[in-house]
């Protein structure tokens, strides 16, 4: 794949031109955000008509978007770049704990879940139905801080974002849930008054416990 022609000159595999990884690489090329390979810069790309090297939701760049599967990145992990639709058919949903980060948080739906028998592919049906209106703009209870309308279920994004996009749908259905049905999910907690953004919920264990997260912050000191 990668023709190492010197020991910090590397062959660009799309466009042929030799490119110097150690220092400023030339302005038709970046580097891959996981395994580090000199790119095609998005201009560059659509020039070669190649596709769009960026994660379309932190526009961080990825050999593999514009690889061809099983052509994959040389992090060797075929799954550096999926869809939240490829969540149907990994096992990976629960973990690591995708509901605010928050071990007890994501624990309580995923209890919930199985214990009301909803498969997986369902709820992920029920989440993906408000992927087209979750905006800021909709959302202006503050929990949301990203725009998501631009990612779809099939849209490729990179594992760091497609995680954020499942927290946020989660956290979504979660604020929406009508309260009889909170009570059945979870022992009924006061709200910390960091709400989603405390960081103390992913260090410590009894304070996740105690107070509920999924709610606005509302002390910001
Ligand atoms: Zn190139
Ligand atoms: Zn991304
Ligand atoms: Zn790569
Ligand atoms: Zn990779
Ligand atoms: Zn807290």
């Amino acid at each position: 794949m990668i023709s190492n022609t010197y020991s910090h000159i590397y062959l660009c595999e799309w466009c042929r031109i030799s490119v110097n990884v150690r220092h400023q690489i030339c302005s038709h090329h970046t580097q891959c955000s996981c395994c580090n390979l000199s790119i095609p810069t998005a201009v560059a790309a659509e020039e070669a008509h190649l596709p769009d090297p960026r994660c379309p939701h932190c526009q961080r760049t990825f050999c593999a978007f514009i690889r061809t599967p099983p052509d994959a990145c040389r992090c060797r992990v075929s799954s550096c770049i999926a869809s939240l639709e490829d969540f149907r058919t990994q096992t990976s949903l629960w973990h690591p704990p995708p509901l605010l980060g928050n071990t007890i948080e994501s624990g309580f739906v995923r209890d919930y879940v199985e214990r009301e028998g909803i498969t997986v592919s369902d709820f992920l049906d029920t989440l993906f139905s408000r992927l087209d209106g979750l905006s800021r703009n909709l959302l202006n209870d503050g929990l949301i801080s990203e725009v998501m309308a631009d990612v779809l279920p099939d849209t490729r994004v990179c594992i760091p974002c497609r995680r954020e996009c499942l927290s946020q749908l989660l956290l979504d259905w979660r604020v929406r849930l009508p309260p009889e049905e909170v009570r059945r999910l979870s022992p009924n907690r006061p709200n910390c008054y960091y709400g989603v953004h405390c960081r103390t919920q992913l260090s410590n264990l009894e304070h996740a416990k105690r107070f509920n997260h999924c709610c606005p912050q509302t002390k910001f000191n």
